[in-house]
């Protein structure tokens, strides 16, 4: 049996909040090289509407959309330098990244 941890809710806050500020920088830099941002945060409703996975991380606001620039896997540098690690996903016409930790 694993013992459950309990955290306090104003440390998830604390947490999220400097880890989507360094995600904000990523993507700030990321734009200055030429990246297009075409999806950011969306409400449970909008990630219904455009079949969003029913737990993404668009909906907490640590999940971001560009448009093809180059190799989906130079964004991941942008991401690092923030010490963010992030899962890429090279879609059709779009390369989805997300925020997994935090290096
Ligand atoms: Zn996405």
């Amino acid at each position: 049996m694993s013992p459950i941890i309990l955290i306090p809710p104003i440390l998830v806050l604390l947490l999220w909040g400097t880890t989507r500020l360094k995600s904000l920088a990523a993507v700030k830099a990321a734009q200055q090289d030429g990246w297009i941002v075409t999806g950011g945060w969306r409400s449970p409703a909008r990630n219904s509407v455009v079949g969003g996975h029913p737990q993404s991380k668009h909906m907490i606001g640590l999940a971001w959309d560009f448009r093809l620039a180059g190799p989906a896997e130079n964004l991941r540098k942008y991401f690092s330098a923030e010490k963010l690690l992030v899962r890429i996903v090279p879609e059709k016409d779009h390369v989805h990244v997300q925020v997994q930790g935090r290096a």
